[in-house]
């Protein structure tokens, strides 16, 4: 198994407050692949990232078929619209061997191989028998009903690249060609800590001001969403030796740990210290909201992503930072989420020189709402939400009817 390089999170010197997407640029240019490669079962295949490419062994379909149920024909050679009923059939599955001659016509069923001689299909809505004859006037076109060999795939050409995360139509494909197995890439594998005195467990009563955790089962279902394995490393509380220790289990047991809380450079803000004693942090300063510092940094080869602790704040730095950069470590090409250029349904100022992504959806009039509240603990908000608005650090003001980019989740693999 291969580690990340120990600067991968390096900042140029000097840099105080990062735009996103100089973030992104860095990790795009730094993460590696650090999971192998296993030969499984197509039945394995969706949701995991393919890592060969896949060349179509044959033409789909190999053969002209028809379309539809109905008669096989020569274009224009019945004398008035009629054919003689040839004995036999062709079925899927069961093709007719002799050929169909000129002013002749064959029973034909969908899927059946074309039989030799006939050019067109018609349907058998088409058409009045009489005894041993069928006629019809006029006729589809030369061609009509045939579904020509190699018109979906061509033999040769490549249907599935190697860092694709397979689909269930990418598994379809993949098993037109005979495919029954393939290589994948193991799952990666992401350990999750929560960190914070506050942090009380199901079946604990929480104490004066304490909260249940919820990013660790969030972060969690973020990272089996795109097919890792999770570890699960607890909650540490607010002190450097069990945080020292959860980092440990979790470089231990995985290719990368996602922490929240604790990122900042506070006194409680044990992730961000831990990182820096060991001098093995970085702290970025996205210029971002909801955001605040990331601590990133690497443990023991392990790439820590020290998300801020508001929940808010853990799910869109995740998705927007940890995502893509673990995609990668995962074997996949680096994703690019396509944004919706939407009219804004709502009104709002913004500090300049700051990315901001707001809680959006989109309304009936095709406008794209705002949460109403931007608090970062609110997580009732994402829940509403169906993806992010994504304010550029240039915007001061939109107003209603502003063009805005709106990020589904589902772009994010939500
Ligand atoms: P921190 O980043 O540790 O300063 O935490 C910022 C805010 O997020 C505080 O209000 C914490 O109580 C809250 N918080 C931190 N971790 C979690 C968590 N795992 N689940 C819910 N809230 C959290
Ligand atoms: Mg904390």
């Amino acid at each position: 198994m291969s580690r990340v390089a120990n600067d991968c999170f390096a900042l140029p010197p000097g840099v105080h407050w990062t735009p996103a997407d100089e973030a992104l640029a860095l990790l795009k240019e730094r993460m590696e692949t650090v999971v192998g490669v296993e030969d499984a079962p197509l039945a394995q295949a969706d949701g995991r990232v393919l890592a060969e490419d896949i060349l179509a062994a044959h033409s789909s379909p190999p053969a002209d078929n028809s379309a539809v149920d109905g008669y096989a024909y020569v274009q224009g050679s019945g004398a008035e619209g009629r054919y003689r009923l040839l004995a036999g059939r062709a079925a899927a599955g069961a093709p007719y061997d002799g050929v169909v001659t000129p002013g002749a016509a064959l029973r034909i069923f969908t899927g059946a191989v074309l039989p030799k001689g006939a050019d067109t299909v018609i349907m058998q809505e088409g058409v009045s028998l009489e005894e041993g004859y069928l006629r019809f006037d006029g006729g589809p076109k030369t061609g009509a009903n045939v579904r020509a060999a190699g018109e979906d795939v061509a033999a040769g050409e490549i249907i599935l690249s190697a860092g694709q995360v397979l689909r269930p139509q990418d598994v379809a494909q993949a098993a037109t060609m005979g495919v029954d197995r393939l290589k994948l890439r193991r799952r990666l594998r992401v350990a999750v800590l929560s960190t914070g005195d506050e942090l009380a467990q199901p079946g604990d009563a929480p104490g004066e001001g304490g909260i249940f955790d919820a990013n660790r089962p969030m972060l969690a279902a973020l990272a089996a969403r795109m097919g890792s394995d999770v570890v699960d490393l607890g909650v540490a509380s607010d002190d450097p030796v069990v945080v020292r220790d959860a980092l440990g289990r979790g470089a231990d047991r995985a290719d990368a740990i996602i922490a929240s809380g604790g990122a900042s450079g506070g006194d409680e803000d044990h992730v961000s210290a831990v990182l820096g004693d060991a001098g093995a942090r970085t702290l970025w300063r996205i210029a971002i909201k909801p955001g605040r510092p990331l601590a990133l940094g690497v443990w023991d080869g392990a790439p820590v992503f020290g998300l801020p602790g508001n929940p808010v704040a853990a799910f869109v730095c995740f998705l927007i930072f940890a995502r893509p950069a673990l995609m990668v470590m995962a074997g996949a090409d680096w994703p690019e989420p396509r944004r919706l250029k939407l009219p804004a349904g709502f009104e709002k100022r913004k500090k300049g020189g700051r990315r901001e992504f707001l809680r959006g959806r989109i309304g009936a009039d095709g406008r794209v709402e705002a949460f109403r509240s931007e608090g970062s603990g609110l997580i009732s908000g994402l829940r509403w939400a169906e993806g992010l608005i994504d304010l550029p650090e240039a915007a001061a003001e939109i107003r209603h009817g502003d063009p805005v980019a709106f990020l589904p989740f589902s772009e994010l693999g939500l």
